[in-house]
């Protein structure tokens, strides 16, 4: 059952798809198709228009002038994903793969979500587009993420809970891949990051390189010169890539992926998955994931939901196998004390995810030149955390 049978798809030796006969034949059609759409001006063109009509492109390049004053340099400039529609970058990824779903004549979108972030940001889409939308949610996350669960079904989403296993985004994941292969015909499985089983990957990618785009040629304008480093938070790592993906080729600007450290390495409770992750294959594709002693997938940990996976993008795992990626750890609380920091220096709340990359900047200042260029990519905006940070954090 579990056999490769791509050729593409692969980034040295992670990626692939490994999946049940049946549903490897409806990502090969959907890799076909992709493909196809990839390389078509007005599907390009389309995506274009609604970034700027819908998602309110080019986001801001933002030179934080009191955070570097206070730093005493580098220059630090936020990429400002938390200013596009629905306050992160996800509404990127959700607009290219609505329009190729709809390119593909489906009617419905179906998404896993753990803390309701990604489902938030699908359901947006299906609404725009006039889709249908089931949403596979874990029992326990329905509970615990209410303003979540009443923005989707606000949206017209459907909101199916999921009871087996744990009842979390794992067993979600499964449910929601169930129902996809029974309705594969209407339905398109829509993927909230750059993991998952060809051509999850390589789309999720495409559709999120706009930002580092914009950032080559915003920082061009500002400084006339490229950023020394790019510096963004890993969850499954499509922030990450979408900022970095441009940079890949220029040898001397740094890309650095800040990992959440949790509650600490030694505690066993954090989401390591690039430092100290191993081979292994799950949810479909081959990538470095974290693995207990028995070489099961491992449990991750982050305060900041959106950051709590085993796993990681492939092709990141490559980056970091190659050396050409930088890694750094940051914890809880000192994602807890830059979130504050951001909030108290610039006037901006950053999403928890995010506060983990300027907590990295203001960890690591003094690695860098007064006249260096440190671009963080701002993920998202803090609304969703501000409740927890101040009942938990700050009182
Ligand atoms: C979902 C999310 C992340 C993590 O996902 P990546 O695929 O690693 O980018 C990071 N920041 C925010 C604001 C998110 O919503």
């Amino acid at each position: 059952m579990k056999k490769n049978i791509y050729k593409t798809g692969f980034f040295g030796e992670f990626g692939g798809s490994f999946l049940p006969k049946e549903l490897e034949k409806v990502v090969a059609d959907l890799a076909k198709t992709y493909e196809k759409l990839k390389n078509d001006p007005a599907f390009q063109a389309e995506l274009k228009h609604f970034y700027q009509v819908y998602a309110n492109r080019p986001s801001l390049l933002y030179f934080a002038k009191n955070l570097t004053t206070k730093l005493g340099g580098p220059k630090i400039y936020l990429k400002r994903e938390d200013l596009n529609h629905t306050g992160a970058h996800k509404i990127n990824n959700v607009i290219g793969q609505g329009l190729l779903a709809k390119h593909m004549g489906k009617t419905k979108l179906i998404a896993e979500t753990g803390a309701g972030q990604h489902g938030v940001a699908t359901a947006t889409i299906a609404a725009y587009l006039g889709m249908q939308c089931d949403i596979y949610m874990g029992a326990r996350d329905i509970k615990n993420q209410k303003a979540n669960v009443y923005r989707m079904k606000i949206l017209g989403a459907k909101v199916i809970p999921v009871t087996q296993g744990q009842g979390t985004l794992k067993d979600a994941v499964d449910v929601a891949l169930q129902s996809f292969l029974s309705d594969h015909q209407n339905t398109h499985y829509l993927l909230g990051s750059v993991v998952g089983p060809h051509p999850y990957p390589t789309m999720v990618r495409d559709f999120q390189k706009i930002i580092g785009q914009e950032i080559r040629s915003q920082l061009q304008e500002a400084e006339n010169c490229l950023p020394t480093a790019v510096v963004a938070c890993v969850g499954g790592g499509s922030n990450a890539l979408g900022a970095m993906y441009e940079f890949i080729k220029d040898v001397s600007v740094q890309l650095v992926a800040v990992e959440p450290a949790g509650k600490g390495q030694k505690s066993g409770r954090h989401g390591l998955s690039l430092a100290l992750g191993q081979s292994a294959i799950l949810h479909g594709f081959k990538t470095l994931s974290l693995l207990t002693k028995t070489g099961e997938i491992a449990e991750s940990y982050s305060a900041a939901s959106g950051l709590d996976y085993p796993g990681v993008g492939p092709e990141l795992s490559m980056l970091k196998s190659t050396g050409r990626l930088s890694l750094a750890a940051i914890s809880d609380a000192e994602a807890v004390a830059a979130f504050v920091e951001l909030a108290r220096t610039e006037g901006i709340i950053p999403a928890l995810e995010s506060a983990h990359a300027i907590a990295y900047i203001l960890k690591y200042a003094k690695k860098y030149k007064t006249s260096d260029v440190v671009v963080i990519n701002l993920s998202g905006r803090g609304d969703k955390d501000v409740e927890n940070i101040y009942e938990n954090f700050l009182n």
